[in-house]
């Protein structure tokens, strides 16, 4: 049986924005994937460092490794733009990269219904 990607599932390897849509964005967040999750046990300022400082770029690439092996890398992700998570590292992107991914979103489904 032919197990290679559509071409649609290489796309979004590449831009996982492909595979959401707005309602995605308005998903009832779950949490149960918490339990799965590669940063339980690792120290949360790597994540979410403490105060208003804003994460080294070192503290940023540590945190995104530990979720490039993350089984759950796409719920967290899910999560924290449906609850629009403005700090920190989720899913494997910072928070410029989740507010990026929010905005093309967000810009796709309003031509879509232009
Ligand atoms: S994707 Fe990253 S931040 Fe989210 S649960 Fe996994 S390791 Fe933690």
């Amino acid at each position: 049986m032919h197990q290679g990607r559509t071409d649609q599932q290489s796309r979004a390897q590449e831009d996982p924005t492909i595979m959401l849509t707005l309602s995605d964005l308005m998903w009832e967040p779950e949490v149960n994937w918490r339990a799965d999750a590669a940063c339980s046990g690792i120290n949360s300022d790597l994540f979410f460092p403490p105060g208003d400082d804003d994460p080294s770029p070192e503290q940023t690439r540590k945190a995104k490794e530990i979720c490039a092996q993350c089984p759950v890398q796409e719920a967290c992700l899910q999560y924290s733009l449906a609850t629009n998570q403005a700090a920190g590292v989720w899913g494997g992107l910072d928070a410029g990269e989740r507010r990026r991914m929010r905005r093309r979103i967000r810009d796709r489904e309003r031509r879509r219904a232009s």
